[in-house]
């Protein structure tokens, strides 16, 4: 540890965001003997009603479990989520098809956003050692000093907070990636899709109970775009629906509640009677943007690190942004046990261990929209995840597991889970031009054979 480094250690870790990254990693700090000073500019979302920002309920998934598990909460979590064992898909005639996502009583989880931060804020704060400061925006950072500048929106009063270092969990729009952006030799790209997503409900039908199977998340795939829509405990169903911007079928084309509703009527009929106050959620909720944030380094000298959607946001088609982020958190903690809290090893090694992941994930949340709005109505594409699940339940796992499979059922890193997949399919095709050769040479022995 350098000088500065040795003088800063009795200071506190300071993180700014109190979102799902921020909460966890405040926890996985303070249980390992610091002082954390958390910065979250909302106001508390356990005494304050705070609109839905972003998706009200979240696919949590064996990346999330682990990293909860490490901090002994992956079960009281559980307790509150639903379990989703595969995709119901529905046609347009109103047809149901069932598409498993694993082995049997393999599941995805969904579970409400608030609920998870509320229980990742209750535990921090229960740490003698942690501490949440609300309706605190941090407004700069130094980034060689540690320390953050922050406003407190109540009295509008400024302050400077100095720690031994600052962890930036404050989300894809992150103040302190902005203010590494000015740092020469950190790189950073940002991608918007040409989509949005809105977000629908679907209430529990007239006699309190569950409007459709509660054990799937549903899929309404139109190819160019789709509505799906995910469990609550209160019955509830939240529906996001995700299209294109601009075009025939768009956002822009949707500007009265009579484009609303013959939209619906056109696209997802058997929708329409589940859905009272369509018309009404979709012109007051807001349409959320979809983004893919990519950076490099995520981490500044032994001073800065982000982590979470500050240092890769994904498009959320994947159901792995909050995994990944919470996947983060358990990384970070691991590092600074190996390092022993030398932030001039642990911060680098951070960078290195997550970016490559990080640019996985990306790339395989941008390419998993087609495979939902459009591969799952394909008898091709059907097929071949059937070829897939049948092998996944008579191999073991360590012969062959499908890429759906190793990101949401494993911790497989997402890169070698791409070069993983990538090797199970040249052996398949190996296989197939293997069995056909095999049965073409079979059949024309047997012709010959005929002949003589
Ligand atoms: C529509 C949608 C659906 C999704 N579905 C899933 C899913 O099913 N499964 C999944 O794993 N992931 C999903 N995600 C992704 C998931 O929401 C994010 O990956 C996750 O929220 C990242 O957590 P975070 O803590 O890094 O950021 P955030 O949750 O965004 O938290 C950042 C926090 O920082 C605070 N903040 C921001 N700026 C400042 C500042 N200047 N000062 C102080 N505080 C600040 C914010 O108020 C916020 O509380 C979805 C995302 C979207 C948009």
């Amino acid at each position: 540890m350098n000088e500065a480094a040795m003088v800063r250690s009795d200071l506190p870790v300071i993180i700014v965001g109190a979102g799902l990254a921020g909460s966890l990693l405040a926890l996985f700090l303070a249980r390992r003997g610091y002082k954390v000073e958390v910065f979250e500019r909302r106001p508390d979302m356990r005494v304050t009603e705070i609109p839905a920002g972003r998706s009200i309920n979240l696919a949590l998934s064996t990346r999330g479990l682990t990293a909860l598990a490490a901090v002994g909460l992956d079960e009281a979590i559980a307790s509150l989520a639903i379990p989703m064992e595969g995709r119901m898909v529905h046609g347009l005639d109103g047809g149901l098809s069932f598409q498993p996502y694993g082995k049997p009583g393999q599941a995805i989880l969904s579970i409400s956003r608030q609920a998870i931060n509320e229980i990742l804020m209750d535990v921090s704060e229960h740490e003698r050692n942690t501490r949440f400061h609300f309706n605190h925006k941090c407004v700069d950072v130094d980034l060689d000093g540690a320390a953050v500048v922050v406003r407190d929106m109540a009295t509008d009063e400024t302050r400077t907070v100095q720690g031994q270092v600052v962890i930036g969990a404050d989300g894809a729009f992150s103040k302190v990636r902005r203010r590494m952006q000015r740092v020469g030799g950190f790189n950073y790209e940002q991608d918007f899709l040409p989509h949005s997503y809105k977000e629908l409900t679907i209430p529990p039908n007239h006699r309190g109970e569950f409007a459709l199977p509660p054990g799937a998340l549903h899929i309404w795939a139109r190819r160019d775009f789709m509505l799906i829509a995910l469990p609550n405990l209160d019955r509830s169903f939240t529906c996001t629906l995700f299209m294109s911007n601009e075009g025939a079928i768009s956002f822009e084309q949707l500007q009265s509640p009579y484009d609303v509703r013959r939209f619906f009527q056109n696209w997802f009929p058997d929708t329409l009677g589940l859905m009272p106050t369509l018309e009404e959620d979709f012109f007051d909720n807001p349409t959320g943007k979809l983004v893919t944030i990519r950076c490099q380094p995520y981490h500044h000298g032994d001073t800065t690190c982000l982590v979470g959607d500050a240092a890769h946001a994904v498009v959320p088609f994947f159901g792995q942004g909050m995994n990944a982020s919470f996947e983060d958190c358990r990384v970070f903690a691991e590092l600074v046990d190996i390092f022993g809290g030398d932030w001039a090893k642990v911060l680098p090694a951070f960078s290195t261990v997550r970016k490559p992941n990080a640019d996985a994930l990306a790339q395989l949340s941008l390419h998993n929209y087609i495979e939902m709005r459009s591969d799952v109505v394909d008898p091709l594409y059907k097929a071949r995840k059937k070829m897939d699940l049948f092998l996944y339940e008579h191999l073991p796992d360590e012969l062959y597991m499908p890429l759906y499979d190793m990101v949401t059922f494993s911790n497989i890193p997402y890169a070698q889970s791409i070069a993983r997949a990538e090797r199970q399919d040249r052996a398949l095709k190996i296989g197939a031009v293997t069995a056909l050769a095999l049965a073409g040479a079979g059949a024309a022995y047997w012709v010959n054979k005929r002949r003589q």
